[in-house]
């Protein structure tokens, strides 16, 4: 099951100055022409996730349901040098993906990997 956009913020010039130049995103283009992205992709500097769940409950969640993930994407603007999210959404994360995403549980962080999780 994909992840489903439920709300998603655009914001394509730079707040500060109006380019639309961003570090990333005008570094990616060279890339996407070469096929390491695909040619839509979003490309930031920085991608921050946040699930919306406490970590202490996420045990709890039955296994093929979906959370809601805010996700917000940043990068700089090559002309004026201003950091700022130019895309935010939130979308219905089927809990598999999540639960990749993050990692083991804190408990079984730091153990040696003998259980398999590949590294
Ligand atoms: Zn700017």
């Amino acid at each position: 099951m994909p992840r489903k956009v439920v709300e998603e913020f655009k914001f394509d010039h730079c707040p500060n100055c109006g380019s639309t130049h961003r570090l990333a995103g005008d570094a990616a283009e060279g890339a996407k022409k070469r096929g390491f992205f695909e040619k839509d992709a979003e490309v930031a500097i920085i991608e921050l996730r946040k699930a919306m769940i406490d970590l202490r409950r996420i045990s709890t969640v039955l296994s093929g349901s979906t959370l809601p993930q805010a996700r917000c994407a940043i990068d700089m603007c090559t002309k004026c040098g201003t950091i700022y999210g130019y895309l935010a959404d939130v979308c219905d994360v089927p809990i598999e993906e999540l639960m990749a995403e993050m990692g083991p549980p804190p408990g079984l962080r730091g153990l040696p990997d003998f259980l398999g999780r590949g590294g």
